[in-house]
C-alpha cells in the first residue's frame, strides 16, 4: 500500500471507471471538445474475446455521427437484414426484417465486441487530452464542493489520486461506483435473471468445400423450444457464434449426460454443428463461456459528482439485444449536457444532468418491462405458453404493422412494444397459419 503522501495526484475533467462501450462512446463525443478525460479499466487491455453481439440501427446511427461506421465496416463483421425465428423442429415461425422498421438503418451488424471497442479506442489515440489506462482499478472516491477525488490502484500495486469534476461509472453490472455512491439504494432492483446463457465460438475451416451448407449459411437463426433457446449467427466470414439458454433448474444437470446428446440435438437444427463443435473443444463442458444475465433497474442514475451509464445503470436481459446500444445512447445524451456543466464550475451537479436521467431512464424501464415479458414467454417450458408463443410468432409474421413494431423496437431508436390488442391479433392470425417450412 502506498502512503497518502506518496500517492501520485493527477487532475482531469472527467474520470470514467470502466472502459466498456459506454465509456468509449462518451470519450469519443467529448474528446474533440478538448476536455481532459481519463478512462480507467481493471482489464489488462482490449484483448480479443470471441463473442458475438449485435450493433442495432441505434448503435449504427451513433457510429455514423462519430464518423466511425465506415471504419467498423472494414473490420470483420456480418451484416444482417433479417433474423429467423424457428421452432424446436427447425420450422420457420417468423422472419423479422429490418427494412420493415422505422429505425435509421435497414440492417444490424454482428460483431465481436472487441473489434468495435478497438475502433473506438484507436480514434481516441489521436486526442492527447484523453487517457485510456488499463490494469487500473477504481477503488474509492469522495465528493465535496470542490470536486471528486478518485483513488485508483494499478496492477503493479501503485496507487494514485485523481481529482475530477465528475466520476462516471461505466463499470458494468456489478458497478463499484454505484455501490459506493448509494445509487443502489431505493426501490430499484439489482438481481440475476432467472436463467443465464452459455456461449461458444466456432472457426470454420479455410476450405469452403469442407463446410456443411448450414454452417456456411450466415443466416441468423433463433431456435426456440420448451425451456430451450439456441441462437446461431455469424460474426465474420469464418466465425460463427452461438448462445444456449442455461435454465437455472437444469444448471447442475445440463451436462450430466455429457455434451454428446446436446450437440446431437443442436445438429438436427444446424446440420454439421456437432462435428465442428466437437473439433473446437465443445465436447468439454468447461469450454462453454458462462454468460450470466443481470437486471439493474434504479430509481436514480446521478448524484452530485457521479453519473452512471451502461450496465452500471441498467443492465438488461439480452433478449432485447440492446445493452451495448443503449450504453452508447446514454453517452450520446450525456455528452452535451456534461460539456455544458463542465464549463460552469468545479463540480458537475445532479441538477446539471437531470435531463440525461429523465430522458434515458424511462427508455431503460420500458426495455426492462419488455425483457421481463420476453423472458417469461421465451424461456418457458409450459406447453400452453410454448404453443401460444409459436402461434403468435406465426401471426406476427403475417401482420406487417406488428412486424414493423418488433423490428423498430429491436432497432433501439424507438421502443414500441406490442399492446394487448396487438398480441390478440397476432394470436388470431397465427391460429390459421401453419409453419412455413
Ligand atoms: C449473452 C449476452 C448477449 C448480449 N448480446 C448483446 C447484443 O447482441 N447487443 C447489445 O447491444 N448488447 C448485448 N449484450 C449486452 C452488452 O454486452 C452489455 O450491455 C454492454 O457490454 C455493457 O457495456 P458497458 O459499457 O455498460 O459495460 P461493460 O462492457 O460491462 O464494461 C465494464 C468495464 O468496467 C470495468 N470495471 C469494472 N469495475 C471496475 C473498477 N472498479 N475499476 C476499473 N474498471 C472496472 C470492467 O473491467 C469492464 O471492462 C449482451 C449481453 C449478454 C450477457
Amino acid at each position: 500500500m502506498t502512503s497518502e503522501a506518496e500517492k501520485k495526484t493527477e487532475a482531469f475533467d472527467v474520470v470514467v471507471s470502466g472502459a466498456g462501450i459506454g465509456a468509449l462512446t462518451l470519450a469519443n463525443y467529448l474528446a474533440p471538445l478538448g476536455f481532459r478525460i481519463l478512462l480507467l479499466d481493471k482489464r489488462p487491455g482490449l484483448s480479443p474475446v470471441h463473442r458475438g453481439e449485435l450493433v442495432q440501427p441505434l448503435g449504427l446511427d451513433i457510429l455514423e455521427e462519430l464518423s466511425l461506421l465506415e471504419e467498423l465496416r472494414t473490420t470483420p463483421h456480418t451484416l444482417y437484414r433479417s433474423f429467423d425465428f424457428r421452432d424446436w423442429q427447425g420450422r420457420l415461425l417468423m422472419r423479422s426484417r429490418y427494412e420493415r422498421g422505422r429505425g435509421p438503418y435497414p440492417f444490424a451488424l454482428a460483431i465481436e465486441p472487441h473489434q468495435m471497442d478497438q475502433v473506438m479506442a484507436k480514434n481516441l489515440s489521436s486526442h492527447p487530452n484523453v487517457v485510456l489506462r488499463f490494469g487500473a482499478e477504481m477503488t474509492t472516491f469522495a465528493v465535496d464542493g470542490q470536486g471528486v477525488t478518485v483513488t485508483a490502484r494499478r496492477d503493479s500495486g501503485e496507487e494514485s489520486r485523481i481529482l475530477a469534476r465528475l466520476l462516471v461509472g461505466d463499470d458494468g453490472r456489478h458497478s463499484r461506483v454505484r455501490e459506493l455512491s448509494g445509487l443502489s439504494l431505493g426501490n430499484g432492483r439489482i438481481a440475476p435473471y432467472r436463467d443465464s446463457y452459455l456461449g461458444g465460438s466456432l472457426l470454420l475451416p479455410e476450405d469452403e468445400k469442407e463446410i456443411p451448407p448450414a454452417l456456411l449459411d450466415p443466416t441468423g437463426r433463433y431456435f426456440l423450444g420448451p425451456r430451450s433457446i439456441f441462437f446461431f449467427f455469424s460474426v465474420s466470414a469464418r466465425r460463427r457464434f452461438f448462445l444456449l439458454l442455461l435454465p437455472d433448474s437444469d444448471r447442475d444437470a445440463f451436462f450430466s449426460r455429457g455434451t454428446a446428446p446436446l450437440l446431437a440435438r443442436l445438429d438436427t437444427l444446424v446440420p454439421g454443428f456437432a462435428a465442428l463443435a466437437q473439433s473446437e473443444g465443445y465436447g468439454d463442458p468447461s469450454r462453454y463461456l458462462p454468460l450470466p444475465v443481470w437486471k439493474v433497474d434504479l430509481d436514480r442514475w446521478c448524484i452530485d459528482g457521479v453519473a452512471l451509464i451502461g450496465d452500471a445503470a441498467h443492465a438488461m436481459n439480452p433478449h432485447v439485444a440492446q445493452g451495448r446500444n443503449q450504453a452508447m445512447e446514454d453517452a450520446r445524451v450525456l455528452a452535451p449536457l456534461l460539456a455544458k456543466a463542465l464549463l460552469r464550475g468545479p463540480l458537475v451537479r445532479r441538477e446539471d444532468l437531470q435531463d440525461y436521467e429523465s430522458r434515458r431512464r424511462p427508455i431503460a424501464r420500458a426495455l426492462h418491462r419488455l425483457a421481463d415479458e420476453m423472458t417469461f414467454v421465451w424461456n418457458s417450458g409450459n406447453p400452453a405458453v410454448v404453443a401460444a408463443r409459436e402461434i403468435s410468432f406465426r401471426g406476427i409474421g403475417r401482420l406487417a404493422d406488428l412486424e414493423t413494431k418488433i423490428v423498430t423496437t429491436i432497432g433501439g431508436s424507438v421502443i414500441a412494444p406490442l399492446t394487448p390488442l396487438d398480441k390478440l391479433r397476432a394470436f388470431a392470425a397465427g391460429l390459421f397459419s401453419p409453419p412455413h417450412d
